[in-house]
């Protein structure tokens, strides 16, 4: 019986046990957008999410995400030095938290991956991570990295290059549609802007004219 019982909180613990998830994507297919939908269907059952963004991420203005399609909403930010520790949950403004939603989690440190991690197997906070996987040389971000190691649960969102086919790589790309192969990971103010492209397009022109890349149509 005793024996029974033990087994049946083991089987209950385990069950409420949450998980990481990463949906990762190349640029522009629609992970804030999911992120926001996510948050909405948290919200329409009553309860509390947390949203965070990239602190340095300021395409739509600090502290928001926005979707293509329109929907914005504010959120909080977090940077290199943010804890996301079971201390600093206790101390969550929105308490009960449902989920942790976090945009831009390429920009997580490995150990802020490790945090959540924890913060859902110990603590069972569910924690939607969404962000890109490669930068625009093809390198991993640290944080996705971590995350593609550590998450529960990977997800691939699709989008298409201009030549049709899925992509699943960045080209950066400066203020003349020129591709950029060179320069930082993360440029914080700078003018270049970036293209989901196929790896048959990332690398079509590694003997050509950069501005000739297939995947700069459009
Ligand atoms: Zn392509």
């Amino acid at each position: 019986m005793a024996a029974t019982r033990a087994a049946d909180t083991a089987r209950v613990q385990c069950a409420a046990v949450s998980k990481l998830y990463f949906r990762y994507a190349a640029m522009n297919a629609g992970k804030s957008t999911a992120l926001l939908q996510a948050a909405y269907n948290y919200e329409e059952r009553g309860m509390q999410v947390r949203m965070f963004t990239a602190a340095h991420d300021d395409r739509a203005g600090s502290g928001v995400v926005a979707s293509r399609l329109g929907l914005a909403r504010a959120a909080e930010t977090f940077g290199p030095d943010t804890v996301f520790d079971a201390a600093w949950l206790a101390e969550s403004p929105a308490a009960p938290v449902a989920c942790l939603l976090i945009d831009e989690a390429q920009f997580l440190t490995p150990e802020q991956v490790r945090q959540l991690h924890r913060l859902a197997h110990v603590h069972d906070v569910p924690v939607l991570c969404y962000g890109l996987r490669s930068d625009f040389r093809g390198d991993a971000f640290p944080g996705a990295a971590a995350l593609l190691t550590l998450a529960d649960d990977l997800e691939e969102m699709k989008t298409i290059c201009a030549c049709g086919r899925k992509a699943s790589m960045n080209l950066r790309v400066d203020d003349q549609g020129r591709r950029v192969n060179e320069g930082e990971q993360v440029v914080i103010g700078g003018n270049e802007r970036y293209r989901a492209v196929c790896p048959g397009c990332f690398y079509s022109d590694d003997d050509t004219d950069p501005a000739r890349a297939p995947g700069l149509f459009g």
